[in-house]
Order: C-alpha cells, then sequence, then structure tokens
C-alpha cells in the first residue's frame, strides 16, 4: 500500500514524465541557464546520441554550474567523438553471448533480459550506447524463445530484467513478463536493474509495487545512483516506499571521473541510500566503451579511492569495487572489502 506520503508523487503520471523529457540541447541551456555557446557542439554530439533529461532529474541540478556531478552525467560533450585505443563498441563481447533475441547469457546461473531499448535518461557513460538494439526488441510472441531458453536451461537460476531500463515498460507488459520468468521452476530470481526510481520517482505506484509483488520468486531492485544529489526527498520516499513493501533493494554506481571520484562523495552516497533502504551493492569501474574514455579511472585511482572510502565507512555501506572483464564467470572484485565493524 502506498503511505499517505508518497500520494503527490501520483500527481504527475510517470509515463507524462518520460513525454515531457528534455531532449533539446537548446531548451536544456536555457533551464539551466548554461552558455549558450555550447550548443552547437552540444548539437553535433547528440547525432549519434540524443540528450534526454527527465524534468524531475533536472530540479536536482545546480543552475549555472557546468561542473554540477549530475549534469556531467548527461551533458553531450565532444570528447564522445573521440576515439581513443582500448575503447570498443562492445567492450564487454555481450554479442557473442547474445543467446536468442532479447536474451544475453554470459554467467552461467544467470541471463540477462533485454527487455526494451528505451531509457528514461540518456547516461552519457553508457556502455550500451552502441548495442544492437533492434536486433533484439521482441514482440509477445517473440518472448517465447527467451523463455524456452530459460526452461532449457536448468543452470539458470535468476532471470535479469534489463534493457534499455526495465521499468519503462507498462505495468501490464512488465507483469506479463515476470509472470511468465515465474512460471519457469528452476528460476528463483528475479533482479531488475533500473534507474527509473531515481530519474523519475512518479514511477513508484501502486500498481508498480502490486506487479512486483505478484510473484513469489524473491523480486530484487538494482537501483542505479551514482551520486548522493540524485536522491531528493521524492526519490527517498519511493524508494522506502518500494522496501516497505518487501522489494530488496540493492544500488550498483559506475565510478566515474569528475562525478563521484572522491571518497567522501562516495561515503554520503552511501549514507544516503541506507537511509532510503538500500544497500551499495556494486562499485564499477566504467567500462571502455567508445565515446566515453573521458570518464575513465584506472584500476590504480580507483583502489586509492575505495581504500580511503573503507577508512570512512562500516563494512555494510561498503559496495563491492568490481569490473567485468569479458570471458570471466562473474564480474571480477578489484578489490576484497575488509570485514568491516
Ligand atoms: S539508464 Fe542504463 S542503459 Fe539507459 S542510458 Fe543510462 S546507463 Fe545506459
Amino acid at each position: 500500500m502506498i503511505p499517505p506520503s508518497v500520494a503527490p508523487l501520483q500527481q504527475q503520471n510517470w509515463q507524462q514524465c518520460l513525454r515531457d523529457a528534455v531532449t533539446s540541447p537548446r531548451e536544456l541551456l536555457d533551464i539551466l541557464a548554461l552558455p549558450a555557446n555550447l550548443l552547437d557542439d552540444i548539437e553535433a554530439v547528440c547525432r549519434d546520441f540524443p540528450l534526454r533529461v527527465p524534468r524531475p532529474y533536472l530540479d536536482n541540478i545546480e543552475k549555472g554550474n557546468p561542473y554540477d556531478p549530475l549534469l556531467r552525467q548527461i551533458l553531450p560533450l565532444t570528447e564522445e567523438r573521440l576515439t581513443t585505443p582500448g575503447f570498443s563498441l562492445d567492450p564487454l563481447e555481450e554479442i557473442p553471448a547474445n543467446a536468442c533475441r532479447g536474451l544475453i547469457h554470459k554467467y552461467p546461473n544467470r541471463a540477462l533480459l533485454i527487455t526494451t531499448s528505451a531509457c528514461a535518461i540518456h547516461c552519457r557513460y553508457c556502455f550500451r550506447r552502441h548495442f544492437p538494439y533492434t536486433e533484439n526488441s521482441n514482440s509477445r510472441a517473440q518472448w517465447q524463445q527467451a523463455m524456452d531458453y530459460l526452461s532449457n536451461h536448468k543452470e539458470i537460476n535468476e532471470a535479469i530484467l534489463s534493457g534499455g531500463d526495465p521499468l519503462n515498460l507498462s505495468d501490464k507488459h512488465l507483469e506479463w513478463l515476470i509472470s511468465s520468468i515465474a512460471e519457469i521452476p528452476h528460476i528463483k530470481h528475479i533482479r531488475i536493474h533500473t534507474r527509473l526510481p531515481v530519474v523519475i520517482p512518479q514511477r513508484i505506484t501502486e500498481d508498480l509495487i502490486s506487479t512486483l509483488k505478484s510473484t513469489d520468486k524473491n523480486c530484487i531492485m538494482v537501483v542505479h545512483c551514482n551520486h548522493g544529489n540524485e536522491l531528493s526527498r521524492a526519490v527517498i520516499t519511493g524508494l522506502k516506499t518500494l522496501k516497505d513493501n518487501g522489494i530488496t533493494l540493492l544500488n550498483q554506481s559506475v565510478l566515474l571521473a569528475g562525478i563521484n571520484d572522491h571518497a567522501d562523495t562516495l561515503a554520503a552516497l552511501g549514507e544516503k541510500l541506507f537511509s532510503a533502504g538500500v544497500l551499495p551493492y556494486y562499485l564499477h569501474l566504467p567500462d571502455k566503451v567508445q565515446g566515453t574514455a573521458h570518464f575513465d579511472i584506472s584500476e590504480a585511482q580507483a583502489l586509492s579511492i575505495y581504500r580511503e572510502l573503507q577508512a570512512k565507512v562500516s563494512g555494510f555501506l561498503l559496495p563491492r569495487l568490481v569490473r567485468e572483464i569479458p570471458g570471466q564467470t562473474s564480474k571480477t572484485l578489484v578489490h576484497e572489502p575488509v570485514s568491516g565493524d
């Protein structure tokens, strides 16, 4: 049940928020009082990967500050057009693991479903910005092939809904997907990776909660939050509502140069997440995808930040520092967390 404190969230429909997202570079500069001379560069970059920012997210960005850590996540920069050695279009080698339309099977016990190509926000560091979504978009009939794959692979006990962003789907479609997966006896966990609760908190509705509670499988939501400023009051209220309704909440952040590459920033993020009922789970080194080299952090820098973070937070607030290496059977731990107090 949605508590009265969430009622204001319902006043603005989440689908309306999706439709109203800012996609015009000129409008972005106007709203955020940024210099107009950035316009030509932004427009050129947007031809490859368009701008998209939901207005509730924009509300958390400081006007007139070109270095705001939330702005840097959505602002197209000319650096995206550079070709950098060591960076590729498919750094995680997901395409060879594309077992059938809409399904990636990289790790033995879990399979990832590309539920949609659409995202509420376009994160400039996105590791799937070059992913062949058109070859992975499924109609309901085409999903049967993915469901058959899950049924036939008894070693898979977890289905991960990914995308794009699975919460971009209507509740009806989401419920259909979840119930189809839930019919497969050996699937124990259904995990949803999403940025929607962070960028459009209006997405947390009674209908969504009913959908998530409609299965007796373990339902885990991994929200993708990179900075404490993303956790507005509305976001925190929405997350707490999910938690109060029995949804396990974890967070995965990407360690991004110029955005959250300081131990204090990460410590503040962990505390704020915890107060919203979310456990910091993964801190990812950025994947080496073309167009994102300006966000990159070396392993040595990451470890140095991580050691500092370890000294600042309790063990339960320390995410695992990981990177993804193609061909490995799991994410690779860059550093083992020491046991906390
Ligand atoms: S929400 Fe995820 S998939 Fe979508 S643009 Fe951002 S990082 Fe990429």
